[in-house]
């Protein structure tokens, strides 16, 4: 590469790394696009195959963008360069729920990632285009390796609560990528692993969490609560073949889990976010189960308009908030 060329690209990265800064992100990486390595992807075939997504069948679409990210660039041809840039926005703050109210997990407490982020990494967008590079952000709505590229963009590594770790800032992280069809200087892969501590697995509500790290869905709190369709199972069956009633799984949790996040050492000290959106609504405070059972539709569309927790709809927050609560220890 000529030094021209190279200083033009160094300058494009620390443009992008400005940006983004500006932006809110904490911790932003780059990484050249090529197909995901072949053990990750048998890796998630077999979690497939054990039917460990539940009823996530959208996981199985598009295998051949999810092992190629440069297919997400519609008409970028074989020899362009394509460089995908990973941010890590934190979304955690200091405010809390009381404790008897319905739990939504942190990642709900605000305006929805999906929205803030997209609309926060326009200028990133703007900048690129102004270079005629072209771009697309994807958060969470492609079908795109996020964590995998965030761990060879060297931002972090992922537990064995299968959570993106990112190095002094934890893990109530959202993650955003850029793909685009220029070259940058790629950052060193993270080849780190987490303390494997294993509290997040003596933790997990549902035991969902493997010896290996792999998350079963069909007992994880956030899917049930979250992705999971129609009614909830009085009960769930445990790895070690007894079942347990799904009110004491979910505690007094409506919308999401944060169980292993909570007590993972990484997170002993996380940054705050610094987007005053992702910050707890005041209307979440002490909303009980009692608010949600009786709740109306304009009630619910009022309080989680431009919310993450719209995606289960009126009808899915009720069906959550019927088991009878049960106490939680606080979110520290
Ligand atoms: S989100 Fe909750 S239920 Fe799901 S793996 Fe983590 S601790 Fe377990
Ligand atoms: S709680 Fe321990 S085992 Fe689980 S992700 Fe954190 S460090 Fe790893």
């Amino acid at each position: 590469m000529l030094g021209n060329e190279r200083m033009a690209m160094e300058r494009l990265k620390e443009e992008l790394i400005s940006l983004t800064h500006r932006a809110g992100a904490q911790k932003t990486g780059f990484a050249a696009a090529h197909p995901v390595r072949e053990e990750s992807v048998d890796r998630f075939n077999s979690w497939l195959s054990e039917g460990k997504h539940g009823g996530m069948a959208y996981m199985k679409n598009y295998p051949d963008i999810r092992q190629n990210p440069r297919l997400l660039l519609n008409g970028i041809n074989p020899e362009e360069p394509c460089t995908l840039m990973v941010c890590a926005f934190s979304y955690y703050h200091t405010e809390r729920q009381t404790p008897d109210a319905a739990r939504i997990a942190m990642y709900a407490h605000g305006s929805d990632y999906h929205e803030v982020l997209r609309q926060r990494l326009q200028p990133v967008l703007a900048h690129l285009d102004s270079l005629g590079i072209k771009g697309r952000i994807c958060i969470d709505s492609a079908p795109l390796r996020e964590r995998y590229w965030a761990v060879e963009a060297g931002i972090g590594f992922i537990g064995r609560n299968g959570q993106l770790i990112v190095d002094g800032v934890g893990s109530y992280v959202f993650l955003a990528t850029v793909i685009f069809n220029a070259h940058v200087s790629p950052d060193e892969p993270c080849r780190r692993s987490c303390l494997g501590c294993r509290r997040c697995l003596t933790a997990c509500p549902g035991q969902a969490i493997g010896a290996d790290g792999d998350i079963d869905a069909r007992r994880c709190v956030s899917y049930l609560t979250i992705e999971h369709r129609g009614d909830l199972p009085d009960t769930l069956a445990m790895p070690d073949g007894t079942s347990r009633p799904i009110a004491g799984i979910l505690g007094n949790r409506v919308y999401g889990c944060d169980e292993c996040q909570r007590v993972c050492p990484h997170n002993r000290r996380p940054l705050p976010t610094r987007i005053a959106e992702f910050h707890l609504r005041p209307s979440l405070r002490t909303l009980s189960h009692a608010d949600i059972l009786n709740m109306t539709q304009p009630t619910f569309s009022t309080l989680f308009r431009h919310s993450p927790v719209k995606r289960t709809r009126l009808a899915g927050l009720i069906r959550n908030a019927r088991p009878t609560p049960t106490a939680l220890d606080p979110i520290i």
